[in-house]
């Protein structure tokens, strides 16, 4: 393994009293705006962070490109990065162990929530997908650490990285591809809430399952009933949990990959379905709840759980009037003591706002809501209560009448 400096040796970062106030506050990045020197500190360094005087702060990963310059990972001296990073991966997967329930897939680390600035890690069963998004975490010698201490802890069949190109392009990272890292298996099945899925790391849209949303899954389950329309359902993850207590079950989504996966998904869950009628429907959401509404179509329950709307603040007005219109047209088409189960996964979008424009959509549609549960992500995608950016997902589920 290539030497990492001690803390003695460690690169210099001086930041301004701003940065200094933000890290005081309890937050760990430091935006390249507040950066006053960072002389010899190489992309992905691990560096000692002074305020303006030279007084230590912490020490922190470097980026050279990001605006994200630091994101502190410590606010003690480090001496050894590798050593570190393996009693935090120690950490975070003893932290699951108490938490997780009724599923073998659960994201074991994730990243700042879990002091691992750029490491998103997953395990779906017997395969562990990686995730690494900054220039730190990818050196050659970090890389090996991370990879070694989830096949020593976890012992996964295999280790698959999933690459994000345009995360590595804004962090000038050379390219890499998707793809096996350690093992030979590249997919496999998985449950969580007693409902079955496949995993394939290498066909399809190698994205993976949501799961942030396994918790919702199960919350939404209990009020299912009648005919209920997932619309944004992807491979299925609602729509199948919901299956057992309704009808009839359609979902909607504009992927045929997706859909192809959620048909595979249900196959694997006959058993307890029981021959229930199921409908995936390749659409835009957008006008399929147009032409459904006009149609005059009714359900006892509507999930919507579009892509992230807001991907930064400037298009927050855009995403308030997609989500909006998705909303209303939903709430027109629920009966009385329907339920709506709505979700946002837009940081830049609040809980008050999500819940300011579901207020403006019930008064639109001339429907009362009552709210059953405000909701947010599963307790294995912490958020860290001075890190606000750690918590996006919103699910609020409620009643129609
Ligand atoms: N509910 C899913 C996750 C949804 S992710 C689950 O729990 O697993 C968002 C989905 O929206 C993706 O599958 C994407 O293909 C789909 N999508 C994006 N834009 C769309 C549109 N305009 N109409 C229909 N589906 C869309």
């Amino acid at each position: 393994m290539a030497a990492i400096p001690k803390q003695a040796e460690l690169p210099k970062v001086r930041i301004s009293s701003r940065g200094v106030m933000r890290l005081k506050s309890g937050h760990v990045w430091v935006y390249r705006s507040d950066i006053v020197s960072a002389d010899g500190a190489a992309p992905g360094a691990v560096v000692s962070v002074t305020d303006e005087r030279g007084k230590k702060l912490g020490a922190a990963l470097y980026s050279s490109s990001s605006q994200i310059a630091i994101r502190l990972i410590s606010r003690e001296p480090v001496g050894d990065f590798p050593a570190l990073l393996r009693q935090r991966i120690a950490e975070a997967i003893a932290y699951r162990e108490n938490l997780v329930r009724d599923t073998d897939a659960y994201r074991v680390i994730f990243s700042e929530a879990d002091f691992l600035p750029g490491l998103i890690v997953d395990r779906y069963n017997d395969v562990v997908s990686l995730q690494i998004l900054t220039q730190a975490m990818d050196g050659e010698p970090v890389r090996e650490a991370i990879i070694a201490e989830l096949a020593q802890r976890l012992k996964p069949a295999s280790i698959v990285e999933r690459v994000d190109a345009r995360v590595r392009e804004l962090e000038t990272l050379p390219p890499r591809v998707s793809g096996l890292v350690r093992g030979e298996k590249t997919a496999t099945t998985f449950s969580m809430n007693g409902v079955h899925f496949r995993y394939d790391a290498v066909e399809g849209q190698k994205t993976g399952a949501f799961l942030d949303q396994r918790e919702n899954y199960a919350a939404a389950a209990q009020y299912a009933r009648g005919e209920a329309l997932d619309v944004f359902c992807y491979q299925g993850g609602f729509a199948l949990h919901l299956a057992g207590s309704c009808t009839q079950v359609s979902g909607v989504d504009s992927s045929r990959p997706a859909l192809e996966m959620a048909e595979q998904n249900a196959g694997l869950n006959q058993g307890r379905l029981g021959g229930k009628e199921m409908e995936w429907i390749e659409a835009n959401a957008f006008d399929l709840l147009k032409d459904y509404a006009s149609a005059s179509r009714r359900y006892d329950m509507i999930v919507l759980d579009p892509p992230a709307f807001a991907k930064s603040k400037r298009d927050l007005d855009a995403a308030m009037r997609g989500y909006k219109e998705l909303n209303l047209r939903a709430l027109k088409m629920l009966r009385p003591g329907g339920i709506l189960v709505t979700c946002s996964c837009s940081y830049h979008v609040s809980r008050t706002e999500f819940l300011e424009m579901l207020g403006e959509a019930a008064v639109d549609s001339r429907r009362s809501l009552r709210l059953v549960e405000v909701r947010g992500q599963a307790r294995d995608h912490p958020i860290l209560v001075n890190v606000p950016e750690t918590g996006y997902l919103k699910c609020v589920i409620s009643s129609v009448s």
